[in-house]
């Protein structure tokens, strides 16, 4: 039997290029080979302030960016998570087995808590159970996503560690699959921390056109461009040369740090070679989109499916996992 992959992305707006290169590329390196679920973890959405008007847009957007990506449902199935009610009802069950102090202590918690002060729910303080239940409950193997979401990760094994002691062998340790090193950590647009759909002015989303592009770029600060010497390690400087290296050719990379170290550096240079350099990688993916936007029956018979063939896996691994625990 093919080893199973599991990936989910929130459904708080659309894919950007954290999304994309942290954890997009790596499903699609996986579909071909894995039985793979790639999933819009909306239930996970809900942990932070949202609209719930427009939540149902948003689900779709994220169907809709994995569509024109690439991910292919003749090799993958696509799922939306709130449609699968056994996440939760797993998620209750491993709850039972982990202790509340291990999520306090999480960096993501803690970063959210920090974020939203006024808005921390339990289903925040949740969240990392919930996603172990997400995979386990398909007892994926390989979970493609960035490296914001490794301490997740460690959850779910101890999770599973857990549980397989506790009532016997049922579920595997996942482990993350990684995408090359220079796309684990995106950095933000701002010059600080990593690019996220919830930070604004941090991100430039799969969708955006050149000008769109443009003009995000242009809101990211920069020095004087009178500093010289070695490129700087951190900041917005460094993120916008991490973007240009990530976009661009290894000769207009060198081109670029060249002229920063003579001190003759232009930003609107750099800013504009990089916009038309993202933009060119986005057009074929935008282009894919548009085809799927003007087909909304298939995209709904393709969510149908993925949901339907997930139910029935999920419903199994709840049955085991229930008679093991007492339950049945
Ligand atoms: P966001 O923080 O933008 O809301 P999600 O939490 O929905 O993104 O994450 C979806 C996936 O994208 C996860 O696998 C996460 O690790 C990856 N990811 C998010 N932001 C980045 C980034 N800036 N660089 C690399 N990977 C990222």
């Amino acid at each position: 039997m093919k080893k199973r992959v599991y990936s989910g992305i929130r459904a708080t707006g659309r894919l950007h290029l954290g999304n994309y290169l942290g954890a997009v590329k790596g499903m699609l390196a996986l579909q071909d080979s894995y039985e793979c679920i790639f999933s819009v973890v909306d239930l996970h959405t809900i942990t932070v302030p949202y609209d719930p008007k427009t939540l149902r847009d948003s689900i779709r957007e994220i169907i809709l960016d994995y569509l024109a990506v690439g991910l292919d449902p003749k090799k993958c199935y696509l799922e939306v998570q709130s449609k699968v009610p056994y996440h939760t009802e797993l998620a209750y069950l491993l709850s039972t087995i982990y202790p509340v102090s291990r999520l306090e202590d999480l960096p993501t918690y803690k970063d959210k808590k920090a974020q939203y002060p006024k808005y921390v729910n339990m289903g925040l303080l949740y969240y990392p159970v919930l996603m172990a239940a997400d995979v386990l409950l398909y007892k994926g193997e390989l979970v493609p996503v960035g490296m914001d979401q490794e301490p997740h990760l460690e959850v779910m094994r101890e999770v599973a560690r857990k549980f397989n002691s506790m009532f016997g062998q049922t579920f595997p340790e996942p482990q993350r699959f990684k995408t090359p090193e220079e796309y684990k950590h995106v950095p933000s647009l701002t010059g600080e921390g990593k690019m996220s759909k919830s930070v604004e002015g941090s991100y430039i989303n799969i969708t955006d056109d050149l000008k769109t592009i443009r003009e995000r770029i242009a809101q990211s600060p920069t020095d004087s461009g009178q500093e010289g010497g070695e490129v700087p390690k951190k900041g917005p400087v460094a993120n916008l040369f991490t973007l240009l290296r990530l976009f661009s050719s290894k000769d207009t990379y060198k081109k670029f740090e060249e002229d920063y170290r003579e001190k003759r550096i232009r930003y609107v240079e750099l800013k504009d070679v990089l916009a038309k350099n993202i933009y060119e990688e986005l057009k074929p993916i935008q282009e894919k989109r548009k085809e799927f936007l003007n087909n909304p029956q298939l995209v709904d018979s393709i969510i149908e499916e993925g949901i339907q063939k997930c139910l029935l896996i999920a419903k199994e691994t709840i049955r085991e996992v229930k008679e093991k625990m007492g339950l049945s």
